[in-house]
This record gives structure tokens, C-alpha cells and sequence, in this order.
């Protein structure tokens, strides 16, 4: 994962301004163990710099995506912001619905979509939901408590 300083490397780098905020918000996403809202974002900076507006929060965060520091993924609830994967390649995601834990994969199913009519693709997305090992094994042995307390809880009955 990128640091705080590589963050903010890159976007000296890319011409911005390192203010303030643009380094708090290096800091939050460097310590972040997974995906940020942007009301998520916008309470943390909120209570460090009185008065900053929602759209100020939603540029700069718009700004370090296209800078590559950050990747979006639009998730049921809304879009939620998160560091760049350490892969530097195109790549996709597929992403733990319970903790949200994210894994790259390289694989792209643009190469086997055929563009109609000379369609012109600008951009694509392809994400995959699902549970991760720790999640599965974890509802699988809360499964498992439920089911012995419901088989004990009858014998108790009887
Ligand atoms: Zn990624
Ligand atoms: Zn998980
Ligand atoms: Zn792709």
C-alpha cells in the first residue's frame, strides 16, 4: 500500500499544491484499513478544519483518484474511496462484502467483449462481490453455534 509520504510525493509530483488538508487526507487513507465514504471523509476533515465545505472534500478526493492514489468503487450504498491497489497494472477487483477486504485480480473481460457497431469503449468496470476466507469461516462457525444451540435448546424442551 502507498504511504503517506508516497502519497503526498505523488501529488507534488503531479503539480498540486501540498496544503493542509490535502496532507490529512494523505494520513487518513495511509492509516485506512478499508473503504472511506465520501460523508465518511468529509466528518474526519469536518472536525479538524471548521467550515470546510462537502465540495471541497469531494474535489480533492476526485483529484487523488485521477491522480492514481486513490481507486473508487461504487458499492450498494454509494461510491466509497479507497487507497490504490499495489498493482500498477489494469486490474480489477474483487471485494468481501463483510469486511470489504479487497484482492486485484488481472484478469480484464474487456478483451473478450466485441464492440458493436464501432463502438468506442472509453472506460469499463468489473467488480466481484463475495465473502473472503476469514468472513466465510467465521459465519460458518456462528452457523455452526446456532445450529448446536437450536439441537440443545429442543433437548432442553423436551
Ligand atoms: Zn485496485
Ligand atoms: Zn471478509
Ligand atoms: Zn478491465
Amino acid at each position: 500500500m502507498l504511504s503517506m509520504e508516497r502519497i503526498i510525493e505523488i501529488m507534488a509530483e503531479q503539480g498540486l499544491r501540498i496544503t493542509d488538508q490535502r496532507k490529512t487526507l494523505a494520513r487518513l487513507f495511509a492509516e485506512a484499513p478499508g473503504y472511506l465514504s465520501a460523508k465518511d471523509v468529509y466528518d474526519y476533515m469536518g472536525q479538524k478544519y471548521k467550515g470546510l465545505s462537502f465540495d471541497t472534500v469531494y474535489r480533492n478526493l476526485r483529484v487523488m483518484q485521477e491522480l492514481g492514489v486513490l481507486e473508487q468503487i461504487v458499492f450498494e450504498e454509494g461510491v466509497k474511496f479507497k487507497l490504490h491497489c499495489n498493482e500498477d497494472h489494469h486490474h480489477h477487483h474483487m471485494i468481501c462484502l463483510q469486511c470489504e477486504k479487497t484482492y486485484p485480480i488481472t484478469f480484464c473481460p474487456m478483451q473478450l467483449t466485441e464492440s458493436p457497431d464501432d463502438f468506442q469503449v472509453v472506460k469499463h468496470k468489473f467488480e466481484v462481490f463475495g465473502y473472503c476466507k476469514d468472513c466465510r469461516e467465521e459465519a460458518g462457525q456462528i452457523a455452526e453455534e446456532q445450529r448446536s444451540k437450536a439441537v440443545s435448546g429442543k433437548r432442553e424442551a423436551q
